[in-house]
């Protein structure tokens, strides 16, 4: 192994190990921390984790252990990933876990660069754009467990760091400017170009930290990008779709499939039991050829009335117990396709289906490529897609991706 990669949601995992795959390297992706050691084989490893809203200490110890088993599986480079839209508190959990990453490698700074210029996500000036709008002002404002009411990434990540923040802005990368001498340093990129810039112009003592878009040129510097390409493999066909996301994007995708498609509703208000029950006798009642959609994706304001029902906690677990139970009781009719939408819905789903490592396959759209885990009858495909990703035709061309 030369990269090792820790990845704070597992939607993220997906995406990042689809941008690396297009350079040809062998890709694994473990879900959680695997409990036994690398063989080192595949040219990356990704350690998927649920760290992203989980307190601070459990994030940083989690995160610490995945850079240990990485190091000690003979990665010699690792990189922190997160969200492409910075998502955090000013409690963390970016901030912290990188500094607990650079204790674990002696590194002495790091570079942070959420940019993903193929999804619209650019940094200027140290300040995040999502398409034309500041972070801000996207529908990242809305999130429903990561709210980000600030652009200026440098005074987003202040208060969840120790050491210095300053910024490597894009005006001073094009004039030759090395990475400023501060501890935790913002990196401007736009394009594609300047991404290859901050990996070409980084030096070894600073972890490398971002999006899934900033490893890209990694491979390549590293020496494993290759021409060798393998294909897919084919799960049995039968389908469904789960949608836990209530992001602006999903809440499109959503109401374009179900216009043409078998659709149920999940109320977080109202989701015991017997309403898990109900779900799973109407997909037995639908033909095997059907792909249903079961979501809980709703309106802001439908989402803040459910929260503040239940909590902002309980009401995002009580839909992803629901979605966990559903995609087994799934697994069980012979559901062997899974579109998973949403970041923590696709961690429950995964968990449920006892996934835990998996190859990865062709991208459906930039950072949503689908995965593959198990063998034979027990072979599962699953696409996991987090909230922002994807056109609104999203699920159908998930689907089509597969029937190639
Ligand atoms: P994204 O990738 O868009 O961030 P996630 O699945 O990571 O999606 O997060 C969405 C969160 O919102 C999950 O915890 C999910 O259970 C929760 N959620 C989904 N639907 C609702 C709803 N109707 N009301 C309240 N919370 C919801």
């Amino acid at each position: 192994m030369k990269l090792g990669c820790v990845a704070d949601d597992y939607t993220g995992a997906t995406d990042l190990a689809g941008l690396l795959r297009r350079s040809g390297a062998s890709v694994k992706l473990h879900f959680g921390l695997p409990k036994t050691p690398s063989d080192g084989l595949a040219d990356i490893e990704i350690v998927a984790l649920k760290c992203r809203t989980e307190p601070v200490d459990q994030a940083i110890s989690d995160c610490a252990d995945a850079a240990h088993w990485l190091l000690a599986g003979g990665a010699n480079q690792l990189y922190w990933k997160y969200c492409s839209t910075f998502d955090s508190t000013a409690e963390g959990n970016i901030g912290p876990v990188a500094e607990a990453l650079m204790a674990v490698t002696g590194q002495t700074q790091a570079l942070y660069c959420p940019a993903f210029p193929e999804n619209g996500r650019a940094v200027f000036m140290g300040h995040l754009f999502v398409a034309d709008q500041l972070l801000n002002e996207s529908s990242m404002k809305d999130h429903p467990l990561t709210p980000m009411d600030d652009a200026n990434l440098a005074r987003v990540l202040a208060p969840q760091v120790k050491g210095s923040v300053g910024i490597w802005n894009r005006v001073d990368q094009k004039q030759g400017m090395p990475i400023p001498d501060a501890i935790h340093i913002i990196g401007d990129a736009v394009e594609f170009a300047d991404l290859e810039f901050l990996i070409e112009n980084t030096p070894r003592n600073v972890l490398l930290t971002g999006g899934s878009a900033l490893a890209m040129p990694l491979p390549n510097h590293l020496g494993i990008a290759s021409t060798h390409q393998v294909g897919d493999p084919k799960p049995d066909s039968r389908a469904l779709i789960l949608s836990g996301s209530c992001s602006q994007m999903t809440q499109q995708q959503v109401a374009e499939y179900a216009v043409n498609h078998p659709s149920y509703q999940l109320h977080p208000e109202n989701l015991g039991e017997a309403t898990i029950q109900d779900c799973v006798n109407w997909l037995q009642s639908l033909q095997s050829t059907e792909t249903p959609l079961v979501f809980a994706t709703a309106s802001p304001e439908a989402v803040k009335a459910a929260q503040s029902a239940l909590g902002v906690t309980e009401a995002g677990a009580i839909i992803e117990r629901a979605m966990a139970q559903i995609a087994q009781k799934a697994f069980e009719m012979g559901v062997r396709r899974f579109v998973v939408a949403g970041g923590e819905t696709s961690g429950a789903v995964t968990q449920a289906l006892q996934v835990s490592e998996v190859m990865i396959g062709r991208e459906i759209c930039p950072g949503v490529p689908w995965v593959f885990s198990g063998s034979d009858s027990n072979l599962v495909g699953l696409a996991l897609k987090s909230g922002n990703f994807g056109s609104p035709s999203f699920f159908s061309d998930a689907l089509a991706l597969l029937e190639d």
